[in-house]
């Protein structure tokens, strides 16, 4: 069985607080540990582990996401500015090894990030 915890997300098996966003390619909700006003991971339902491992097979789930967190951003009203990163590897921080997208924003955000 597949061991990864957003899978478990997309299947249901691990409830989410709040679903944002749901169609065939991806899946959107709120992260369990906000970092900001608004904080939201998208994420493929595809299981790929991180930015790594795309392939070219996969352009068209990876231009939907930001169609997708261009919409979310637009629907929760964040003129102001929004963030949307990928963590990928040690380095970066990335701590689940399933594709995820961060749509953070409600604050300003500093640059260089931390
Ligand atoms: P990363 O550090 O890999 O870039 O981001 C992983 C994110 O997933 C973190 O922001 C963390 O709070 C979030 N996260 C981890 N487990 C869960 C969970 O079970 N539910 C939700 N909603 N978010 C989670
Ligand atoms: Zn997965």
């Amino acid at each position: 069985m597949n061991d990864c915890i957003f899978c478990k997300i997309i299947e249901g098996v691990i409830p989410v607080k709040k679903k944002i966003f749901e169609d065939d390619m991806v899946f959107a909700f709120e992260d369990i540990n906000p970092q900001a006003p608004v904080h939201i991971l998208i994420i493929p339902k595809k299981h790929i582990s991180g930015l790594d491992s795309v392939k070219r097979e996969d352009i068209e789930i990876l231009g939907h996401i930001q169609i997708v967190a261009s919409k979310i951003a637009e629907d929760m009203n964040l003129k102001e500015g929004y963030r949307l990163l990928t963590n990928n590897g040690i380095d970066a921080g990335q701590t689940v090894a399933h594709l995820h997208y961060h749509l953070l924003g409600g604050r300003t955000f500093a640059w260089p990030p931390g």
